[in-house]
């Protein structure tokens, strides 16, 4: 995994993973001039970067933070979850969106998906909801992931919200960019709060970094002070002795971003439109190819009532065996394709919390026929080419 994340120099040439971050002269000037101020924690960039972000994702609040799962994990403390509260999300994500749940001592559960895009389904959902308003098993939290970058089924799945008294956390972490109808995935229109990655492969990079959007003040006022240990500077429960004074209110975490990193995350989102805007080339490219090959391989269908930002390009096989020798002859051949994902309850820590392969036929079978191929700003007509000879000649 590592060399995926190394300069394009140290790379080996012949190299292509599937996604990397884009690192220009002007991020790098950033971050040197954010080293060489006083403060390389704690200063004014971190707060003009959430500026950047929120204004881009049209929402009111921006709390940046040190990575998506830090951000996972203080927005459900913001909405209360705690020891034995219900936690629903999808199979088909990185471990991350379940773990933030178990963090609080909830109980998590899943919601199967649907086939054609690897998204919560949200007529699963509510089937599933159905179900627990009987045994009484509702849930207080639902997380939604935006899997590959194309948003889910947000308007349904809030009705549902609503109807059953649960809150949304969008993990818009592959999002960043993409719209629901005319609104930005971050714009929280549909949720109470919206996590976003800055890790190298997602739309924009701080190194390890990630940010919770909301629009309500006192989501973000829990959200700022379980970032920084749950310290509180003002509005004292005690009366003030002097100057010096702070007090700890809640057991918060150091959840901080550095200034440098900031830096970084301000000058990338300078190109965001031009990365979405690559990603997109890339993946038409790809479409064409699919849709005029004789090949049994389909891309993950997309509705032109959302725009994807395209985080991963993935194809859908017909078996779990054709998979396996496409993906074993592009690594052969130095394509870091890669599979997105492993279903969460299969692992064996969730397999201990009782969870049984075979409990979401959907995600098991979208997991075995799925291929993640590369896609990221930089990557050439030429590097697509090499791919998609490799792909053509293991289904041959
Ligand atoms: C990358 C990712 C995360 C974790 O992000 P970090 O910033 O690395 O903590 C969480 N959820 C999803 C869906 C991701 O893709």
């Amino acid at each position: 995994m590592s060399e995926s994340f190394l300069g394009r120099e140290v790379m080996d040439k012949e190299h292509i993973p599937y996604g990397r971050q884009t690192i220009a002269r002007s991020d790098i000037d950033a971050v040197v001039s954010a080293l060489k101020s006083p403060l390389i924690t704690q200063g004014d960039l971190v707060p003009e970067f959430e500026k950047v972000i929120r204004v881009y994702c049209e929402s009111k609040f921006a709390v940046a933070m040190n990575s998506a799962t830090s951000a996972l994990h203080a927005a459900c403390l913001a909405l209360d979850v705690g020891d034995g509260d219900l936690v629903w999300t999808t199979p088909i994500s990185f471990v991350a969106s379940a773990n933030c749940a178990l963090y609080c001592r909830a109980e998590v559960d899943f919601v199967d998906v649907d086939k054609s895009t690897g998204n919560m389904c949200p007529e699963k959902l509510k089937a599933k909801l159905e179900q627990a308003s009987v045994t009484n098993r509702l849930p207080k939290v639902v997380i939604v992931v935006h899997f590959s970058g194309y948003p889910c089924a947000l308007a349904q799945i809030k009705d549902l919200a609503i109807k059953y008294q649960f809150r949304i956390i969008e993990d818009a972490s592959h999002a960043l960019g993409a719209r629901f109808g005319r609104s930005p995935i971050g714009s929280c229109r549909y949720s109470d709060i919206t996590v976003f990655s800055f890790h190298p492969v997602k739309m924009i990079t701080t190194g390890e970094g990630g940010a919770a959007l909301t629009n309500d003040s006192e989501i973000a006022a829990r959200l700022k002070s379980l970032r920084s240990h749950g310290i509180e500077r003002s509005n004292f429960e005690d009366s003030s002795p002097g100057s010096w004074y702070y007090e700890m209110r809640v057991l918060g975490f150091n959840y901080r971003m550095t200034e440098f990193q900031a830096a970084l995350g301000i000058s990338q989102m300078t190109r965001l439109d031009e990365f979405l805007d690559q990603r997109k080339k890339i993946a038409d490219r790809y479409d064409r190819f699919f849709s005029s090959a004789e090949l049994l391989a389909h891309p993950l269908s997309r509705e032109n009532t959302c725009q994807s930002s395209f985080h991963l390009y993935v194809v859908q096989l017909p078996d779990r065996s054709v998979r396996s020798s496409v993906f074993e002859l592009l690594r052969a051949n130095n394509i870091g394709v890669q599979i997105h994902y492993i279903p969460i309850h299969t692992h064996p820590y969730f397999r201990k919390l009782g969870f049984a392969t075979g409990s979401f036929p959907n995600a098991e079978e979208f997991y075995n026929r799925v291929i993640s191929l590369p896609i990221y700003p930089g990557l050439t007509e030429d590097d697509q080419c090499r791919v998609l000879d490799l792909v053509t000649r293991a289904l041959a």
